[in-house]
């Protein structure tokens, strides 16, 4: 078992090639968050319109939604916000007051504390402003390599603008967003730095997590959430990957102390 753990995603030619002590000290998995309700409890896009006369958009407004065109979108509710004077103080204090989907963030904290055997990553179609203003508020921030997201900021008139995060040639994808093509970026540029992954466990719950989740090999593991999309299309489909579901955060903790404990035995 531990053999083939440490194998995945280098090729038998170069493991053969590579010292056994570099093998154990590279051996690393790789943790993969969506953010909205999955991070936190919430839907970031509809919290933050609690900002909204009425605490919710307007018809008028609701009716320009179009289907894997969510940024666009969001760019007329940041505008709408705007209009009708909220300003970013209140945006981002809102934002600090979203719960976490676990005992506040003990999730990330525990990858923080085991940096050395956990990479974490979130990959989400929120946006910049809103996650750092989360992960900051709760005191997580370095628990997390990287942010994957629509790039965000205020304009000199404090209104709030998002663009898309980039181009793919996905088909299933939103326009703005492919996250499978995401991860294997991230997981190339890794390797290239030394960094090898022998498992990524994958926490989503939405439609586009089925994407990422459909790549994975069979020694990753992906996490839907129980009542959520994400897990009603993975029971209709065949996975490489190990199902685990998830629905308060303690069955991904205990998914991670697995790891962290047969990793401490097998490898020291
Ligand atoms: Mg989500
Ligand atoms: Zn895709």
């Amino acid at each position: 078992m531990g053999a083939a753990m440490s194998l995945s995603y280098v090729s038998a030619s170069q493991a053969t090639f590579l010292p056994r002590m570099t093998q154990k000290k590279k051996k690393k998995a790789l943790v993969v968050f969506d953010f909205d309700n999955t991070i936190i409890d919430e839907d970031g896009d509809d919290w933050i319109l609690k900002l909204a006369p009425g605490r919710e958009a307007p018809d008028w407004l609701r009716q320009t939604y179009r289907e894997g065109f969510l940024t666009e979108y969001m760019e007329r509710i940041f505008q709408y916000l705007h209009d009708n004077g909220t300003t970013p103080d209140e945006i981002l204090d809102s934002l600090k007051k979203i719960l976490y989907t676990y005992k506040r963030q003990d999730v990330l904290k525990f990858i923080a504390s085991n940096s050395n055997k956990f990479d974490c990553i979130v990959i989400s179609d929120s946006n910049t402003v809103f996650i750092e203003a989360v992960l900051k508020g709760g005191g997580v921030k370095h628990a997390v390599n990287n942010v994957f997201t629509n790039p965000a900021h205020f304009d000199e008139s404090n209104c709030l603008h998002i663009e898309p995060f980039h181009n793919h040639a996905c088909k299933s994808c939103p326009v703005n967003m492919c996250k499978k093509t995401i991860l294997i970026e991230y997981i190339g540029t890794q390797a290239q730095d030394g960094v090898v992954y022998d498992k990524v466990v994958y926490v989503g719950d939405g439609v586009n997590d089925l994407c990422p989740c459909k790549g994975l090999s069979g020694s990753d593991i992906a996490m839907p959430r129980r009542g959520f999309r994400l897990i009603e299309k993975l029971a209709k489909m065949s996975l490489r990957a190990k199902l685990i579901p998830w629905e308060s955060g303690s069955e991904v903790l205990a998914v991670l102390a697995k790891r962290l404990y047969l990793d401490i035995l097998l490898f020291g």
